[in-house]
């Protein structure tokens, strides 16, 4: 990223394209012939929907998203959808109950959130050591589950799905929040019932959720289900029941477009492959000084949480060294790790660029030089 030299590796909301900012920096206070900023458009424009359809198409471009399914641009967040989920699809089938399959923090919250609307059982025995995603055979799936729900990027503990679990699922459908993952890689959406992302890690600024849902899933709401969290309603006045995250979509589509031009999904998931086998191959090399939990079959591209070790042992004086050397001597930023797991951790989505995690790496290198005895 040449044109500026920090790095911001938070985990949300997240690094955005600088080239994106600079458009957005220049439409501010005037969009192209409208002499209005962006932000003061009203959602029922024709300007604004030129907006909105341009995203929309280019997130069924660059995610080949099938015909039946509905892409819809939200507010609430991830948070939002453990309950709209639920909400929406729990009485798909007479059981009313859900599988979750919980490996790690997020899917945690989102199966606490979904027991208020149903029943949720849960596939995998109880942990709090998200280390690893146990193999399909060991699942305990309900054929009569109304969806299975997966969280496909831990962005906390740094697991991810990269195996197609679908076969599995005895044709329940498959929901997944792919909140830190989406637009990181090709996915195959007709795999999926529903998926759902906020925006702000890997694709715009916080305020928009998008999700991608198949048809036939909605119009099966709870009456008890919120007007504005209802697939249907949404999904029936083009995500415009209520005034959307204007601004954010805006953002979004900016963001959509940068991909297209980088060479869309294929292209991006190769150079974030490659930056994340950088940072890995980094860790596996330093003789225990750097510590990834995660078993390599399921490590996160995305987010790697990591630990400095002195011993076989976490350190938190030496990570506390390690994060204000990054921050202040080097202008690493935001690479501490999410306070239930403590450590480091590096969000590397797609504005981080492959020269960036270079300087990582280099850093990464160079203290453990300094301080590996
Ligand atoms: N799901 C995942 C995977 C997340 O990483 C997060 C937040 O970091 C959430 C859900 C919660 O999102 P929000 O803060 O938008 O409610």
């Amino acid at each position: 990223n040449p044109s500026r030299s920090i790095v911001n590796f938070s985990a949300g909301p997240s690094a955005l394209p600088y080239e994106v900012l600079e458009i957005v920096q220049r439409e501010l206070v005037s969009f192209a012939e409208t002499g209005l900023s962006v932000m003061e458009l009203s959602h029922r424009s024709a300007t604004f929907s030129k907006i909105i359809h341009n995203a929309e198409t280019l997130v069924r471009e660059l995610l080949k998203v099938p015909e039946n399914y509905s892409v819809l641009f939200l507010q609430g967040g991830g948070n939002g959808q453990f309950a709209s989920v639920a909400l929406n699809l729990i009485n798909l089938k007479p059981k009313k109950s859900a599988d979750y399959v919980i490996t790690g923090y997020w899917s945690d919250r989102a199966a606490i959130e979904a027991r208020k609307y149903g029943t949720v059982n849960t596939v995998l025995p109880k942990t709090d050591k998200y280390e690893s995603i146990p193999p399909l055979e060991e699942w305990n799936l309900d054929p009569e589950a109304s969806y299975v729900y997966i969280c496909d990027n831990e962005t906390i503990n740094g697991v991810e799905f990269h195996e197609d679990i679908t076969r599995a699922l005895n044709g329940v459908p498959l929901v997944a929040d792919c909140s830190s993952n989406l637009f990181s890689r090709p996915i195959d959406v007709s795999k999926y019932g529903l998926i759902f992302a906020g925006a702000q890690k890997n694709f715009g600024p916080a305020g928009v959720t998008l999700v991608i849902v198949r048809n036939d899933l909605i119009g099966h709401a709870m009456t008890e289900c919120p007007t504005i969290f209802d697939y249907k309603i949404q999904a029936g006045n083009n995500s415009l029941f209520q005034t959307p995250p204007t601004f954010g979509i805006y953002v979004c589509g900016l963001v959509f477009e940068w991909l297209k031009k980088h060479g869309g999904m294929e292209q991006i998931g190769k150079v974030n492959q490659m930056k994340a086998d950088l940072v890995y191959e980094a860790i596996d090399n330093s003789k225990g000084f750097y510590n990834s939990p995660v078993v390599a079959k399921d490590r996160s591209r995305m987010t790697i949480p990591f630990r400095i070790c002195v011993d076989g042992k976490p350190n938190d004086a030496l990570e506390k060294e390690f994060l204000a050397e990054a921050d202040k001597k080097n202008n690493l930023k935001e690479l501490k790790g999410h306070r239930s797991v403590g450590g480091i951790r590096a969000a590397i989505f797609n504005a981080i660029s492959l020269e960036e995690i270079e300087t990582l790496v280099f850093f990464m290198k160079d203290f453990q030089q300094r301080h590996q005895n």
